[in-house]
């Protein structure tokens, strides 16, 4: 058992807290924000993750706590990881100011308590060399160098499967550059490494093709930073790629899906993550790669190639845009049923959803939009990112689509391919749906009576022949 602090309590903090708490640890969770660590303390989840309530019932009061305070959590910890923010500046950079901010917090309980060896672990998505600044700032604030050392341990896990991909990794990647601290880091993880962790009862479902005991990599620092930004980035090129093979495969006729499962079928390519759509979002890639192309500049690499990432992923909103123009013409006065606001499906975040910015563009057009999602609504509605009452929040995609003239989705929730498209198809003025996720199949689509528009295949339209709905019905 290892006694951790994890500071930040958002997706990745709170979520990475309460699988070391699962992985036998003795955990205390840190936010500023006084009213998240209220509503812990309550039992509530405050994010839409599979599996975290009941991780969370699990270990909450025993080995799990809450707390407002980032020194009394260091001072009672061996490991210190830092999971706060690290969003995007003006010019691109990463602003590591929380990091900051917490790391002299944690250097004053060092200070303050010296009597123990610490470890200072970043799992924030931080530039490469930030360990060094780390390391610096608890210097500067009076950590005894002989008491702690800085880590680089990057988190993967990925929103929506949040739990499962922590408890069943792909890969641990530990960077540090004292023997010490790769020791405690590893020990932290053995439950995994050793495969100690799946012989127990009652523990979190294995999902499909995973393999374990879980991969340990150990690195310097600065190696496993860049691993994380690397990683993402190339992930964000993946996405932009197939988006552009998607375009050339509009243009001339060619369906991407067949492209994707020829290309994919080569096992140095992989299916994975070679997904057409309405491009990338949510509070990782965009970020990243940016940080990413300011970190090269600032090591002297002119990395151009993730300009042109970024190019793709923004235009791919506006040719989004121009499919709704080809399918209704004139878009003002136009109303919208629009299934998925989150940035991808399985979780309720919207920070740089392309759902939302789409959504934003097709209102300042002119259009009525009628929204539904599984989970971000409450999100949505608190974060004012639509002017008010500007969208109709449905109760399900029925009641989204009731009189519109076209249906989009525009979130992969697993969900919506479970709908009933009869009555989806009622519901509408006219059955067109413009699919920027490529959810399903465009026969089908034909063959249950829609016009089917989607990301990079040939338009269908419909087969059946419909009985134009009553007025109002859904
Ligand atoms: P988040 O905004 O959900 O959570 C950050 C939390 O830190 C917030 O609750 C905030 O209140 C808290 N915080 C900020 N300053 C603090 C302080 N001084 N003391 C205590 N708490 C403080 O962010 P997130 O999505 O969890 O991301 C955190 C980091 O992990 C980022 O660097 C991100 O790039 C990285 N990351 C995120 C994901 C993801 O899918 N969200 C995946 C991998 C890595």
């Amino acid at each position: 058992m290892v006694r951790v602090a994890v500071i930040g309590s958002g997706y990745v903090g709170l979520v990475a807290a309460a699988c070391f708490a699962e992985l036998g640890h003795e955990v205390i969770c840190v936010d500023n924000d006084a009213r998240k660590i209220a509503a812990l303390e309550r039992g509530e989840t405050p994010i839409h993750e599979k599996f975290l309530p009941e991780l969370l019932a699990r270990h909450r009061g025993h080995r799990l706590r809450f707390s407002g305070s980032v020194r009394d959590a260091a001072r009672d910890s061996q490991a210190i990881f830092i999971a706060v923010g690290t969003p995007p500046s003006e010019n691109g950079e990463a602003d590591l100011s929380y990091v900051e901010a917490v790391s002299r917090e944690i250097a004053q309980a060092i200070a303050s308590s010296p009597n123990e060896y610490r470890i200072v672990v970043e799992k924030s998505t931080v530039p490469v060399d930030t360990s060094r600044g780390v390391h610096r700032v608890m210097e500067l604030n009076g950590a005894p160098t002989h008491l702690f050392d800085v880590a680089s341990n990057p988190e993967f896990l990925r929103e929506g499967s949040a739990v499962t991909d922590f408890l069943y990794p792909d890969r641990i990647v530990i960077g540090a550059d004292s023997e010490r601290c790769i020791a405690l880091l590893k020990k932290i993880y053995e439950p995994l490494t050793d495969g100690s962790y799946y012989q127990n009862k009652n523990i979190i479902p294995e999902p499909d093709d995973v393999q374990t005991p879980a991969r340990l990599i150990a690195t310097s620092a600065k190696s496993a930073e860049l691993i994380k930004h690397a990683s993402n980035a190339f992930l964000a090129m993946k996405i932009s790629f197939i988006n552009a093979v998607a375009a050339v495969c509009e243009s001339v006729g060619a369906d991407v899906g067949q492209v994707r499962e020829g290309m994919g079928a080569d096992v140095r390519i992989g299916k994975r993550f070679l997904n057409p759509g309405i491009g990338y979002g949510g509070s990782c890639f965009p970020k990243d790669v940016k940080a990413f192309r300011a970190v090269a500049e600032h090591c002297g690499y002119d990395f151009g190639m993730l300009d042109e990432v970024m190019k793709i992923n923004d235009e791919q909103r506006q040719r989004f845009i121009k499919k709704v123009r080809n399918a209704l013409w004139i878009l003002k006065g136009k109303r919208l049923a629009v299934l998925g606001l989150a940035f991808k499906g399985g979780t309720d975040d919207i920070r740089d959803s392309q759902a939302i910015a789409i959504v934003q563009l097709l209102l300042k057009e002119g259009c009525s939009i009628a929204a539904f999602d599984p989970a971000a609504m409450p999100k949505t509605q608190a974060s004012g990112v639509f002017p008010e009452e500007a969208v109709f929040f449905a109760e399900n995609a029925y009641a989204a689509a009731r009189d519109a003239d076209a249906v989009l989705v525009l979130t992969d929730w697993e969900e919506f391919t479970a709908l009933d498209f009869e009555r989806l198809r009622a519901a509408l003025k006219h059955p067109i749906m413009i699919d920027g996720r490529n959810l399903f199949q465009p026969q089908t689509m034909s063959e249950l009576g829609f016009t089917y528009i989607s990301i990079g295949r040939p338009e269908v339209s419909a087969k059946k022949t419909v009985a134009v709905p009553a007025p109002g019905a859904d």
